[in-house]
Order: C-alpha cells, then sequence, then structure tokens
C-alpha cells in the first residue's frame, strides 16, 4: 500500500504537541552543550544565561548565535559533545579558507537522520517496492549516504551509485529500472539531456520521481525536469552542520519545504539585527537540533535567506514551510553541488604567486556549472611564450581541483584587463539566473 506519511503521529501532531517537543528537546539539548562544549558554556556563561533559565521556546532568543567561524575556530573536534567512543560517522564541509567543517553523528542520530530522509522519500511517493538510485555523491559530502540512510529505513532497495560517469548512471537506471532518482537538480537536467539525446522515450521507463537538493534551483527548472524525465520532482533541503540532507523535505503539493521541527527549530532572523522576523518576511535561516547528540548546534546562522509559514498544507502535516533558500548572506557559490568561495581561490592564486586581480565567470552549460578563473598576469609573464603561459594555467587549474574538487577553465588575461572597481571589486560574475 503506498503510505502518504512515514510517520503520521509526528508529520501532522498538534501545533501544541510540536511546541511540547521543542521545548523538551530544546532544553535536554540546551543542558547538554552548557555542561559538554566548552564554547557554549563560555558564551551562555558571557550572555548570563543557565540552562535552567530556558522555560519557554521564547527563552531559545536569550541563547546566543553560533557561527560557521565557530566550528572552523573549534576544528576539529571541539563543538562534540559526546566522546569519541560514541560517534559512528565523521562528515565534512567546505570552510571560507578550504578547511572543513569536520561533523560526527551517533548511532542514535544516524537513526534520526535516517528517519527524516525516510520522511522525504515517502513524500515523494517511494514504497518498500522502489528501487532508488542515489546519484549524490558518496563520501564526506552528505548526499550519497544521507539519502542511502533513508531508502534503507522504508526498506526500498537502494542502487548506491553516487555520482558521476553519466552514460553508465543511465545504463544502470534502465538496466536495473530504477524507479526514484536523488541526485542534485543539475544533474537531473544533464541526465534528463543526455537521455534525450539518446532518443530514449523516458515515458516508457519506471522512473516516476525524483528528489532533488543540495543547490538552488527554479521552478522553471522543475517544469523542466519533470517534462523531460516524465517525473514529479521533489525540493529537499539540508546542511552538513544541522544534519545533511533531510532536514526539510517537499510533500506532493510541492509547496514549500516541511522543515522536521520535532528535530529542529527553525527561526529566521534579520542579519543585521539577529530579531526575529514575522512569517512570510525574508530573512536568514538559523536552525537548533533538539535531538541531536554527537553535533548539537545551537541557533547557527546559516546565512542562507529564506521564508516560512505555518499555514496548513493540504497535505495535512503541521510542520513549518520553508521557501526554497532565495540567496546568500555571504559570497558562497554552489557549484555542481560543491560549496565554493571566492577566498579559497584567491587563496590559491596569491601562494602561486599572483597578483590579486581575478575574476570569477561562473555559467550553466547544457545545465552543467561551469567556472572559469580570469586572471591577469604581470606584464613581465604576459612577454612569455603562449606555451608556457598555457602550462601556468594548467597548473593553476590542477591546484584548484585538487583543492576544491572541482574542475575550472583558467584563463590569463592581459595585465589591466579586468575592470577595476571603485568600490568593492567583482570578483563573480554568475551568469546562472537561478532564482525566480
Ligand atoms: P548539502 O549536502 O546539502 O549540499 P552542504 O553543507 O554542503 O550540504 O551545503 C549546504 C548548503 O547547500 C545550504 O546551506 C544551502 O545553501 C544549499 N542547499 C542545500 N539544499 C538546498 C536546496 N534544496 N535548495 C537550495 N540550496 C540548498
Ligand atoms: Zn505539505
Amino acid at each position: 500500500m503506498n503510505k502518504k506519511y512515514r510517520n503520521e503521529d509526528r508529520e501532522t501532531a498538534s501545533r501544541e504537541q510540536i511546541e511540547r517537543w521543542q521545548l523538551e528537546g530544546l532544553q535536554r539539548t540546551v543542558r547538554r552543550v552548557y555542561e559538554r562544549v566548552p564554547l557554549y558554556r563560555e558564551r551562555m556563561d558571557d550572555a548570563g544565561v543557565t540552562p535552567d533559565d530556558i522555560k519557554t521556546l521564547d527563552d531559545l532568543r536569550r541563547l546566543p548565535f553560533t557561527s560557521k567561524k565557530d566550528l572552523r575556530d573549534t576544528y576539529p573536534y571541539g563543538m562534540f559533545a559526546v566522546p569519541m567512543e560514541e560517534v559512528v560517522r565523521l562528515h565534512a564541509s567546505s570552510g571560507t579558507t578550504g578547511k572543513q567543517i569536520v561533523v560526527g553523528y551517533t548511532r542514535h542520530d544516524l537513526e534520526v537522520w535516517s528517519d527524516i530522509c525516510a520522511r522525504a522519500l515517502t513524500a515523494a511517493g517511494a514504497t518498500r517496492a522502489d528501487k532508488v538510485h542515489v546519484s549524490y555523491g558518496y563520501g564526506l559530502f552528505t548526499g550519497g549516504l544521507g539519502l542511502h540512510g533513508g531508502v534503507e529505513r522504508i526498506g526500498a532497495t537502494v542502487i548506491p551509485v553516487s555520482s558521476g560517469n553519466t552514460a553508465r548512471q543511465i545504463t544502470i537506471m534502465r538496466d536495473f529500472g530504477s524507479d526514484i532518482l536523488c541526485c542534485t537538480p543539475s544533474y537531473a537536467m544533464y541526465i534528463a539531456e543526455e537521455l534525450e539525446k539518446a532518443g530514449v522515450d523516458t515515458s516508457a521507463m519506471p522512473l516516476r520521481a525524483g528528489i532533488f537538493g543540495a543547490e538552488p534551483w527554479t521552478e522553471e527548472m522543475r517544469r523542466q525536469i519533470e517534462q523531460k524525465l516524465n517525473i514529479r520532482a521533489y525540493d529537499i533541503y539540508g546542511l552538513t552542520e544541522i544534519m545533511g540532507p533531510g532536514v526539510a523535505y517537499e510533500c506532493e503539493c510541492q509547496h514549500g519545504m516541511h522543515v522536521n521541527e520535532d528535530h529542529f527549530i527553525i527561526e529566521i532572523i534579520d542579519p543585521a539585527t539577529g530579531e526575529p522576523v514575522p512569517d512570510g518576511v525574508q530573512g536568514e535561516i538559523v536552525f537548533s537540533c533538539i535531538t541531536k547528540e554527537a553535533f548539537p548546534l545551537i541557533r547557527f546562522r546559516t546565512k542562507d535567506i529564506g521564508v516560512i509559514t505555518h499555514e496548513i498544507c493540504e497535505c495535512g502535516r503541521t510542520f513549518v514551510r520553508m521557501s526554497k533558500p532565495r540567496g546568500r548572506t555571504d559570497d558562497m557559490l554552489i557549484i555542481r553541488g560543491v560549496n565554493v568561495f571566492p577566498s579559497q581561490i584567491e587563496t590559491v592564486l596569491l601562494r602561486l604567486g599572483f597578483a590579486p586581480n581575478y575574476q570569477l565567470v561562473v555559467d550553466r552549460v547544457n545545465n552543467l556549472d561551469t567556472l572559469e578563473v580570469r586572471l591577469e598576469i604581470t606584464p613581465a609573464t604576459f612577454n612569455d611564450v603562449t606555451t608556457v603561459l598555457s602550462g601556468v594555467e594548467r597548473g593553476i587549474a590542477e591546484e584548484l581541483k585538487s583543492l576544491l574538487g572541482i574542475s575550472a577553465k583558467v584563463t590569463l588575461v592581459a595585465p589591466g584587463s579586468i575592470v577595476r572597481s571603485e568600490g568593492k571589486a567583482v570578483r563573480v560574475i554568475d551568469h546562472r539566473k537561478l532564482l525566480d
């Protein structure tokens, strides 16, 4: 039978019930981090607040924010709230200086993660009878193993393909008869185009739904993916610091993502003042973990911009819905699902001895993100023969590939040719028109 909800009692709970879970979870977690994470104890002492002061959900606002910088400063394990004996998995995500953020999970954390991904899969119509094709990357990146756990949790058949080698993806999809596809939306588009080129009739394939996230995408892109692959395409949101994919998931109404409020509290704040803004008003998304054991963050500022609504959804789920993230408060780019900060690229260029006149040009060609690094050379280098210059371009590209894990085209340009700005330098030109 096609189950509509994975955990009906949770997903359709009353607001009062959700708030009771949230208050209990918050009190427990605040006590936990106060006792076990020195950074939180210090911050709370400075703010003059103790775990006993958390008496209502509104008291959340008395707690200090956590930033990505805090995670870098305590790298690698300073924010862990359990001894390593209890940690059963590590994942990582990129930081602004190339230093990664490391997060840990206990056995129980992994179970919760599987549960929330199972909710997303069930909402997309997945059942035990389905074969779920996971083309998110496996490894330290949370995408692959996150969805993988969800598929196992519902008892469906997981096909752990990981990312890359599109020809092979397509062969597997056709031969194995994949029913549900999980990957980034841009990769879904790419697969769709390749199928089209190969003249495959997608309506004859069993594939009927996809769960796509980890990067921004538009309604227009959803329409195209749905039409080309002949499927329903669902959004999923998450971030490594909080859990990975599944923090919020879309239902059949495809109208905002339900936040798993029995595990996370979402707040939308004015990034300038830190004050909460009402439903429907755009602001920075902030999450607090209320059931996590190994790596519970309180009021983590995601730097994603979004809005929420408490209006009840037609699907019957009562969890608050968040919009697709509409942008970032920082300069992080997401290129082929990989988080890239311009400062990481700048560090490489400076290390290799180049003056910091550069520009990053991001585009989407054949539905795949491209990155070009335009770099000015000095007059002296400019007179070198072309073969030497192309060697330099290759060298920089290799260095970027090994640091960031993504391919970039490096183009050396004439001295003085990058337009100087009178204000803030224009470092990034993003031709991808992603937001509606
Ligand atoms: P992920 O595995 O989800 O990519 P990362 O920690 O690498 O986790 O990146 C998290 C960031 O990715 C989020 O803060 C957000 O900017 C972006 N992101 C994740 N899911 C979505 C989504 N569905 N739509 C838009 N952006 C997303
Ligand atoms: Zn819904």
